[in-house]
């Protein structure tokens, strides 16, 4: 993902270019929270620019390579380049390929990056704190947020890097957590999407500390924060949640309607060995059963996961294993990866490397055997109507020379679609509708990844 954030206004200029996951994007909007609060405006392309701030990603090799050249692409459009994020936690590896960079921080480094900008171009002398909005800059759009409530991660999956760049799980208190929250639903936002590495082991590192919030103590807990967050009346969607035994308790929320019955669920894999091999959390829970609870006490739980195909060692057994697990699971958004070395990560030097043709033909063997299930899935949603909210609303000009009626493109999400990873809501109506509010649609079609359906 890449986003350059724009502002009209006038005085020093940063350029900021942010990449990686939804927990960088975070990242960003700190830092540019930080860089609005001292006057500084930001620019939408590089030439303009005093400075440019590139947040990268270092998960993949791949992402790595995406980070380098936009590393490049900033230096040679405009000179003065600042870098940070999770690729600032190997400056050498930047320094080698671009030694003009003028400064390289670390993911979490808010402090330190401000510092560089400031010395790359100074503030202004008077701060316009008041130009800054109490809910921060967002790079996403105005109806929906991410919230983050930790940093980092306890557990060590051997083909993960996160621990070594990020740290042990570092919780926020539930009050910080909450104000957030809070101010981003006063200011417009419909949908919070709580992110962090490990969710559901949210609090453990304090111990649960409780802390106050309008009066009440409120503890660093899972549980007690879904419920506090499902009382601010915004939507909110659960990501990266291992299937702990507590989770159950959450599944509750979901079907008393305080929270989305949505749960993201890295599972990666379903077979004994190649679970494993990676030193997955929660692996030795009982999935399938967990599955089947969660549905009879939330029967419109839509489950989503990932998983990672041709890991070190995944044998055809393990594989059909995984597809076997998959046909029972039947969960309802599944991404596929193909395994890939990282550098640094411990599942290099594991035995028995897939062959990239294999992987390749898993890949797609399990995306056939996927698609059917989605497909099947989305099909029993036709007839239905469901709570809709709108992303996007583009105009398409006239349907027919004849009928001078504007034609526009309207783009939605169920409870069941989270933004960028899911499917969408292709909606049509007679009348209006504006990008963040919530709309009923009844469904009237459906794909493999996408439901069709018009505003009632
Ligand atoms: S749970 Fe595993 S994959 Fe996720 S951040 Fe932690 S170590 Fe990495």
């Amino acid at each position: 993902m890449k986003n350059i954030a724009t502002s009209k206004q006038t005085a020093p200029k940063v350029g900021f270019v942010s990449l990686g996951c939804a927990k960088a994007l975070v990242d960003s909007e700190r830092i540019l929270t930080q860089l609005r609060a001292e006057g500084y405006e930001f620019s939408g392309g590089y030439g303009e620019a005093d400075v440019v701030v590139v947040n990268t990603c270092g998960f993949l090799d791949s992402a790595r390579e995406e980070s380098l050249s936009a590393i490049g692409e900033a230096l040679s459009e405009n000179g003065k380049v600042i870098v940070t994020g999770c690729m600032g936690a190997t400056p050498e590896l930047i320094r080698s390929k671009y030694p003009d960079v003028l400064a390289i921080t670390g993911p979490q480094q808010y402090e330190s990056v401000v510092n560089a900008v400031h010395k790359a171009i100074p503030p202004l002398h008077e701060p316009y704190i008041d130009l800054v909005p109490p809910q921060g800059v967002k790079l996403t759009p105005r109806h929906y947020a991410y919230l983050k409530i930790s940093e980092g991660c306890n557990n060590r999956c051997s083909f993960c890097i996160i621990p070594k760049l990020r740290g042990d799980l570092v919780s926020r208190p539930a009050a910080d957590v909450l104000g957030e929250a809070e101010r981003l639903v006063a200011s417009g936002v419909k949908e919070l999407l709580v992110v962090s590495q490990d969710t559901s082991a949210y609090g453990i590192d304090v111990k649960y500390a409780a802390s106050d919030w309008k009066g009440r103590q409120v503890r660093a807990k899972f549980y007690d924060l879904c419920e506090e967050l499902g009382e601010l009346g915004a939507w909110v969607r659960l990501h990266y949640v291992y299937p702990y035994p507590h989770v159950d308790e959450a599944v509750h929320l979901m079907a008393a309607g305080k929270i989305l019955p949505y749960l993201d669920i890295p599972f990666q894999h379903a077979s004994p060995n190649v679970l494993k091999n990676m030193r997955r959390p929660a692996s030795s829970e009982k999935v399938l059963e967990r599955i089947a609870k969660w549905r009879e006490i939330c029967p419109e739980i839509t489950l989503r996961s990932t998983f990672i195909v041709g890991f070190p060692g995944e044998t055809e057994e393990d594989f059909q294993f995984l597809l076997n697990w998959l046909k029972e699971a039947q969960l309802d958004r599944v991404g596929c990866f193909r395994y890939e070395n990282v550098s640094d990560a411990d599942s290099n030097a594991l035995a028995n490397h897939v062959p990239a043709d294999i992987i390749e033909d898993r890949w797609n063997r399990f995306m056939q055997v996927q698609q059917e299930i989605s497909a099947k899935r989305l099909k029993k949603k036709v007839g239905k109507t469901i709570p809709v909210l709108i992303d996007e609303v583009t105009p398409e000009g006239t349907r027919s020379s004849s009928e001078a009626v504007a034609h526009y493109k309207i783009i939605g999400r169920s409870s069941a679609d989270a933004p960028d990873i899911d499917g969408v809501v292709h909606v049509t109506s007679k009348g209006r509708v504006l990008p963040g509010t919530i709309v009923n649609v009844k469904i009237e079609a459906s794909d493999e990844y996408d439901l069709f359906g018009r505003v009632v």
